[in-house]
């Protein structure tokens, strides 16, 4: 399947990767690399950022070693929480300064696509959901604004795409864009999450 490029999850060295993912999936992710590549099929990593892995990820050799692996993308998913009790997962300010500062630079010295978000998002205008830039289907088939957006009204089960696309709250999420367009860093669609679910009674 041409279109489908997989992503791996890691959450940086072995320590964290298997707290979150399971004992020894850090170990077997290598293998599974080597055999993407040598399969000549193009595959990403996905790494929630957090302030626990942070030095460990940004560290310029820890993407050149993806890089190696065959690894053709990486995307670097600042930690967003969903309740008070995480907050101590969240980059400090002193980290969220540095990735801005250095982001540009490590990425010219990666021969990948590295991305990251939601930070990333400021040349764009701010928050990319609800089809600006990213839509979700979850495994249940309901359609999210952003695979860090919990809400939806539709499912992708039910409903053609195209249609979908014009569900009630995605349209309302596009059509209040401004309101999105400052996320300081973190997910605007987050901070904003009682206009949203205003937006889910209307
Ligand atoms: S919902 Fe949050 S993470 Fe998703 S595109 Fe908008 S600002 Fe970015």
């Amino acid at each position: 399947m041409r279109n489908l490029i997989p992503v791996i999850s890691l959450e940086g060295g072995r320590e964290l990767t298997d707290e979150r993912r399971g004992e020894g999936v850090y170990d077997a992710v290598p293998a599974v690399m080597r055999r993407l590549d040598s399969d000549k099929r193009m595959f990403g990593v996905s790494v929630t950022l957090t302030s626990r892995n942070y030095d460990d990820v940004i560290r310029n050799d820890y993407l050149k070693l993806l890089q190696a692996l065959g690894c053709r993308a990486a995307f670097l998913i600042e930690y967003v929480p969903c309740g008070a009790e995480d907050k101590a997962l969240c980059l400090t300010q002193a980290q969220k300064t540095h990735l801005r500062q250095i982001e540009k630079q490590l990425y010219r010295q990666c021969d990948m696509l590295v991305v990251s978000l939601p930070g990333n998002e400021d040349p764009y205008g701010g928050c990319l959901a609800s089809g600006r830039g990213f839509l979700h289907i979850s495994s249940t088939g309901a359609l999210a604004p952003c695979p860090f957006a919990p809400w939806s009204d539709v499912s992708a089960k039910e409903t053609p795409l195209k249609v979908a696309l014009q569900s009630h709250l995605l349209k309302k999420i596009r059509e209040g864009h401004e309101t999105l367009r400052e996320s300081r860093g973190g997910c605007a669609l987050k901070e904003n999450a009682a206009w949203v679910a205003a937006l889910q009674k209307d």
